[in-house]
């Protein structure tokens, strides 16, 4: 009959389960133990044979019980990033032998490395306008022609309202990414593209674009957070807007297609270069001849778009031909946003793109 492992085979069973490398060795840096992740690197050929190197070097550079760190770079592929820890093993207060982490921080370093981007972006995003602003004003002040302060005056306007579009846009991506308040409930389509349309409404007319619906189904549903969806359809019909020429008609629709509930958005404007097609959806990145014209934006909407997809279980498709327009879809599924309905919890999504 088999018996219940006690604590002290379950402590090996945990430690060779561990995702991380455990090696102890004596005080004078002979290895005694190695769990199943450290063993990985025994005999290693290619580049992971420098972990072991690196160990080597490091219990004898910690010989006596130091505290010591090493980071390994193995460039792959897959390049990964490895960081040995020495830590002295004490009985009675004295050292009896060295313990070595090995601990794979390649997501973490990812992580902080996008972290770093992105506030440098941000510094950068909001450092533009703030500058422009504060030369505007000076000029402004200096100014007497009437015709030369109306300038300034729109200027400082239209610098303002880009800073503050960015700080909302900033606060909307921050709280669509951290998952905070998704409410789910059943949205109809209508009431979706209704808001959008709101939204955008008054831009267009200025921009002399129309807004055209076509649904075949008004009856059409889905689980999800109406805010977001709102927000996501509202940002493609204002790119569609903002880089559509006078007298163009931006289309929205709704229809089934299989599974999938598609929402698109199509304009014949500007269109994308097939080249900054798979980098749109990123923060911050905006294609060079958007950014000339006065309307260009906060390169976040995109970004927004692509996370309320990714909190639907959803996915956001681009079709684009530079010159002739584009068409964005957020492709949702009604049964996959019904689990989520019942689990809250978001599964990964993905950008599809197609020149
Ligand atoms: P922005 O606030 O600059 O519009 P987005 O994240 O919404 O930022 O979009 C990123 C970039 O993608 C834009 O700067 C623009 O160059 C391009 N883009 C987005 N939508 C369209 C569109 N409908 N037509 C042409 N270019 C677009």
């Amino acid at each position: 009959m088999s018996r219940a492992p006690s604590p002290d085979d379950r402590l090996p069973m945990l430690v060779s389960a561990l995702p991380l490398g455990v090696v102890l060795a004596e005080a004078d840096g002979t290895i005694v133990f190695r769990n199943a992740f450290a063993q990985n690197f025994v005999n290693a050929r290619h580049s992971e044979a420098l972990v072991e190197s690196a160990l080597s070097k490091l219990l004898d550079d910690a010989r006596g019980g130091r505290r010591l760190e090493r980071s390994v770079d193995l460039y792959g592929p897959p390049r990964r990033n490895l960081e040995l820890r020495s830590f002295p093993v004490l009985e009675d207060g004295n050292v009896e032998g060295l313990a070595v982490t090995i601990e794979d921080v390649t997501e973490a370093r990812r992580i902080e490395d996008v972290r770093r981007d992105f506030i440098a972006n941000v510094s950068h995003e909001l450092k533009t306008p703030v500058g422009a602003i504060g030369i505007l004003a000076e000029t402004l002040s200096e100014a007497d022609d009437p015709e030369v302060v109306s300038r300034l005056s729109d200027r400082l306007h239209d610098e303002s309202h880009r800073l503050g579009q960015t700080i909302d846009d900033l606060l909307t991506l921050s709280r669509i990414e951290s998952g905070e308040r998704f409410e789910p409930s059943v949205v109809t389509i209508d009431s979706i593209l209704t808001s959008a349309v709101t939204r955008v409404q008054a831009a267009a007319d200025r921009a002399g674009v129309s807004l055209a619906r076509e649904v075949h189904d008004d009856d059409l549903t889905i689980v999800g957070d109406e805010r977001q969806l709102s927000s996501a359809i509202g940002n493609l019909v204002e790119n569609a807007v903002k880089y559509s020429d006078a007298g163009s008609t931006v289309t929205l629709r709704a229809e089934q297609q299989g599974e999938w509930l598609a929402l698109s958005v199509t304009d014949n404007g500007i269109g994308i270069p097939e080249a900054d097609l798979d980098r749109v959806f990123e923060r911050f990145y905006r294609v060079d001849h958007a950014r000339r014209r006065s309307t260009g934006g906060t390169g976040l909407g995109l970004a927004i778009v692509r996370h309320v997809a990714l909190n639907h279980a959803g996915s956001v498709d681009v079709t684009s031909v530079e010159g002739e327009g584009s068409t964005f879809t957020l492709f949702l599924h009604p049964r996959r946003a019904d689990e989520l309905f019942e689990t809250n919890e978001s599964a990964p999504s993905e950008v599809s793109i197609h020149g």
